[in-house]
């Protein structure tokens, strides 16, 4: 493209081959500009240096202290070799610093006697202070770099990077960076509108992101670095809004017909709610309007969706359409096609089914159906976004669960039509309307805010592994009762294989604890075959076993009404939304319901505060909001990005709801006067809807 900051960052003195390809494979950092786009997540004051018999014990974060080192000592053999040296700052308290790799490095650049500046995290042992791997420069050098406002900016790095890339070692990268790319920094934004909203230069602000002038100056250039990245996320989700609408290509469904009617009056186990009838209203107004429909329904766990989504397929078929609904994970696939298969039986309507693990019958069955137009429901995983799929007449998307799957996978179930099928994407984990309605701004949205009737609150308890006992007794009385019971264990990646231990320790304690032949107890997890996972869960559906011990793989959707009992083991290991999802897999009969979340004594303060938030309600909207406080402002960006295939950098929607509020504005403004940014002057905000359109490149006219 011929942009200088597309260079490679090899280029770049302090880098090199080597940690050129460390920082691309660690952080994805290729190129000059993505190095400037690698902003300090955090700074600290650099001209304040404890006194190390003032560092408070519970200290845990960066911090710089000044002493001489008095010794140094090698210890540990093999891979336990360490490198340590003592520092003494005179104040009533030595540190010990320790190294475990790198040792030849840093051996030749400390000098017993001499002065250090040291900079690192303390910890604390029997009440000895220590410093792990802290960065470490000599007092000469140290006053010699320029101090300027003496904020120092803390870059995110991976355990791999850190050890040869530290907080210094970003900085003097950038300190040689800047020079180079100085001038040919490109300004997003038109003239008119950064004085309107009063914002630095582009320039400006990426200098001030990496070397704060003053504390005024860093707010501004963060406050101009978020305004760009979530004008570009507007401008993109009213360009696809606006071209939708131009459109005026929905497909029609007229008619509400035999399949619709006969489902209603004649199958329908239950009436619907108010609120379930109320979303197949604006379902239904949305297909004969002529737009093509794009909603998001939004229903807390067990509020009834499913049936929701099955209706508006039936609409699809009445008029003569196809409908498909993608579930996130096999399980729930599966599930939804039994009870489609079960509530539909009888009725002129051919379901079928598509999964990773299908079996090639019944994908060649699935294959044919749909594209000769006989199946005229299909269900299933991501599969069904399979170049092979090709629908005869596709008239209606459903998505269960949308969390899970990114922008661009929907986006490619659009384009299986040349002419694109209604969406309707469902979820449990509800976002706070504005920011639906701003971030998601091409979706409409529809909320089921009104459970099933009957359904008694679902009484939640947190018992510490003392209780255990206690435990296994009230599931042996739930049992009695005829109930049934999960156990869920957390599976998280980075430990698989520890995860999966726990499990099976926990499933061989059950086991014994509550033994065959009065008690079956099935096991599902990630790892079994796809054959036996059905086999467990059809045991559990079943009533043929009475406990189902899990991963939390059966997070989402599972749906087995007599089971009234969920335990979550290490349940601080979970997150909120996490937890109120497996909760949600109980209470759904009309039996009182129990959760119970176990956990070690000791847990942090925001693991507490989490078990203590899910005893005290269940209102899955108060858990999201809360969520969003406890977690960082990173993590809730993965989240968002996860769901929205963004690539947010600085901006935090949730918290930055002024900025997104001002940006909207911005880009309604901009894009009524040149919708397809044509004009020169639009040639940056053209360039910043590009790269937040979470594609590499977008075309609107299939995406809408
Ligand atoms: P979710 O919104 O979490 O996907 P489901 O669609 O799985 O919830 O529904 C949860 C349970 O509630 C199911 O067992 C379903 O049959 C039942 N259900 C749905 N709608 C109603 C209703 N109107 N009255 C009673 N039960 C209902
Ligand atoms: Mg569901």
């Amino acid at each position: 493209m011929g942009n200088f900051l597309d260079n490679d960052i090899k280029f770049v003195a302090g880098v090199g081959e080597a940690r050129a390809r460390l920082l691309e494979r660690e952080l994805g950092i290729r190129t000059l500009g993505d190095m400037l786009a690698h902003y300090p997540f955090r700074y600290i004051d650099r001209t304040k240096i404890y006194r190390m018999a003032e560092i408070a014990p519970e200290e845990t974060s960066l911090l710089q202290v000044r002493g001489r080192i008095t010794g140094v000592n090698y210890a540990g053999a093999g891979r336990k070799r360490r490198f340590t040296a003592l520092l003494n700052d005179g104040s009533g308290r030595m540190a010990e610093l320790v190294w475990f790799h790198g040792i030849k490095w840093i051996e030749k650049r400390i000098e017993v006697g001499r002065e250090y500046l040291v900079f690192g995290r303390p910890s604390f042992f029997k009440g000895e202070l220590s410093m792990v791997h802290p960065e470490i420069e000599t007092i000469e050098k140290a006053f010699a770099r320029k101090a300027e406002s003496g904020m120092q900016g803390i870059y995110s790095s991976t355990e791999k990077l850190s050890s040869v890339l530290g907080t210094k070692g970003f900085y003097t990268i950038l300190c040689n960076l800047w020079p180079m790319v100085r001038d040919r920094i490109r300004e997003t934004l038109p003239e008119t509108l950064r004085s309107r909203y009063g914002l630095l230069t582009l320039r400006d602000a990426l200098y001030n992101i990496h070397f704060p002038q003053s504390p005024e100056l860093l707010r501004q250039a963060r406050y101009r670095l978020k305004f760009d990245e979530l004008l570009g996320i507007q401008l993109n989700v009213q360009a696809r809004r606006t071209s939708r609408m131009a459109k005026n290509n929905g497909f029609l469904f007229p008619k509400v017909g035999e399949l619709f009617n006969t489902f209603f009056n004649k199958k329908l186990p239950f009436p619907l709610t108010g609120a379930q009838k109320r979303v197949v209203r604006e379902i239904r107004r949305d297909t004969v309007s002529g737009f093509q429909m794009n909603r998001l329904l939004q229903g807390d766990v067990g509020s009834g969706k499913t049936l929701v989504a099955l209706m508006s397929m039936l609409l699809a078929v009445d008029n003569g359409f196809q409908a498909c609904m993608m579930a996130p994970t096999e399980i729930l696939a599966r599930q939804h096609y039994a009870t489609f298969r079960r509530m539909l039986e009888g009725l002129p309507v051919r379901v079928g089914i598509l999964t990773g693990s299908s079996r090639a019958r019944e994908r060649r069955e699935a294959l044919e159906g749909v594209a000769d137009g006989s199946v005229g429901l299909l269900i299933g995983t991501h599969a069904l976004i399979e170049e092979k799929v090709r629908f005869a007449n596709l008239g209606f998307v459903v998505i269960d669960e949308q969390h899970r799957f990114g922008v661009e996978q929907r986006a490619r179930l659009w384009t299986k039509n040349a002419q694109p099928p209604h969406i309707l994407v469902m979820t449990a984990t509800p976002i706070p309307r504005t920011l639906a309605m701003t971030l998601y701004g091409d979706l409409d949205v529809s909320v089921i805010d009104e459970l099933p009737p009957g359904r008694r609150p679902i009484r939640t308890v947190h018992y510490t592994d003392a209780a255990r006992l206690r435990l296994f007794g009230f599931m042996r009385q739930q049992i009695a009762l005829g109930r049934q019971v999960y156990v869920v264990y957390p599976l998280i990646k980075e430990s698989e294989a520890m995860d999966y231990k726990d499990l099976e320790e926990g499933y061989e304690a059950i086991s014994r604890d509550f033994p065959l032949p009065q008690y079956v107890t099935a096991v599902c997890h990630g790892k079994m075959k796809p054959e036996d996972k059905e086999e467990s869960m059809r045991q559990f559906k079943s009533g043929e076993a009475h406990i189902l011990v899990a991963t939390s793989v059966i997070e989402v959707g599972v749906d087995v009404p007599n089971a009234t009992v969920m335990v979550i083991e290490s349940a601080e290991r979970f997150g909120l939304s996490q937890l109120h999802q497996l909760r949600g897999r109980v209470g759904r009969g009309g039996e009182q319901s129990y959760c119970i979340l176990m956990s070690g004594e000791k847990l942090s303060k925001e693991a507490r505060t989490r078990l203590e938030a899910m005893c005290e309600t269940s209102d899955g909207f108060r858990l999201a909001e809360l969520d969003l406080k406890l977690r960082g402002a990173g993590d809730i960006n993965g989240t968002m990005q996860s769901g929205l295939a963004l690539d947010l950098k600085i901006a935090n929607p949730t918290l930055d709801l002024q900025i997104l509020t001002l940006t909207r504005e911005a880009a309604a403004e901009v894009l009524r006067d040149d919708p397809g940014l044509a004009r020169a002057e639009h040639a940056g905000l053209r360039e910043l809807r590009r790269r937040m359109s979470g594609r590499e490149e977008i075309d609107f006219s299939q995406i809408s």
